[in-house]
């Protein structure tokens, strides 16, 4: 397929013909943030993944994908320049209006691809509701993190740090700047309540890893570096990314494969 999958860099009636050719239409929006991402990754680091991920499931699926916005809801990185947050109320309506309009086209399958934990629960109720006032069905897979809590708790890992920096490695390396965490030496300090958590021989791992995501201060507040967590960025591991990566994006690609079966509600 040689035309470009973001509607933004199509024509019209490119755009018309691909609606006349595919009967079962698919947008995908991604989402994301512009905020601090530790000294070496670049402020569009989650948006620039999720569009990154966007466009590829687009492509395997004869999809496209609609580019609303870059930031997303991001107060807890303000502490540090250059992060850009919007209104809970300012992304929702962001994503409202964009089903809305979709939906005045006749496109009522939505998948929002989520590239930024700060902004789930928002976009996950925005989902909900846009698609039952515009009668359309947005979906906004779960991104599976949480995945092995003893390894949470230890390393911790939230923000900027191995495993970010190994997909940024995949998917961007031109835009990182690895020197500026050279030597690196973990900068993250909680509370001691919080620090107790982390006790990995403790039991109900699950719960303590999930109790010690939710107390979410300000990222300065913890770190002086931006880096939320304990894995050093140098260490990130380009095959368990890809991997990760190809397992994430096949994932999605089986989900659009299966939803073009289902006719709408
Ligand atoms: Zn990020």
């Amino acid at each position: 397929m040689s035309r470009s999958v973001f509607l933004h860099e199509m024509t019209r009636p490119a755009f018309e013909e691909y609606l006349e050719s595919e009967s079962n239409p698919i947008a995908i929006i991604p989402l994301g943030s512009i905020e601090q991402h530790g000294p070496h990754l670049p402020l569009g680091t989650d948006s620039l993944a999720a569009t990154a991920a966007a466009k590829e499931v687009a492509e395997r699926t004869n999809s496209f994908v609609v580019q609303a916005c870059m930031p997303g809801y991001s107060p807890h990185h303000m502490g540090f320049r250059g992060t850009i947050t919007f209104q809970p109320e300012t992304l929702a309506a962001i994503i409202e209006d964009t089903v809305e309009s979709l939906s005045h086209h006749g496109i009522h399958k939505v998948l929002l691809v989520n590239g930024h934990g700060g902004n789930r629960e928002i976009v996950a109720t925005a989902a909900r509701l846009s698609g039952r006032a515009h009668g359309s069905v947005v979906l906004m897979p779960s991104d599976s993190a949480l995945s092995d809590p003893v390894e949470l708790l230890r390393k911790v890992d939230a923000h900027a740090g191995a495993s970010e920096t190994g997909i940024a490695k995949l998917l961007f390396p031109e835009l990182i700047e690895m020197e500026r965490v050279e030597g690196f030496e973990p900068t993250a300090k909680f509370p001691a309540e919080v620090e107790n958590l982390r006790d990995t021989e403790a039991s109900n791992p699950s719960l303590r890893a999930q109790l010690l995501m939710a107390y979410t201060g300000d990222t300065h507040e913890f770190t002086s570096s931006g880096i939320y967590g304990f894995a050093d960025p140098n260490d990130a591991d380009l095959d368990a990314a890809r991997e990760g990566w190809e397992r994430r994006i096949g994932l999605l690609v089986e989900l659009i494969t299966l939803w073009k079966t289902i006719p709408l509600p």
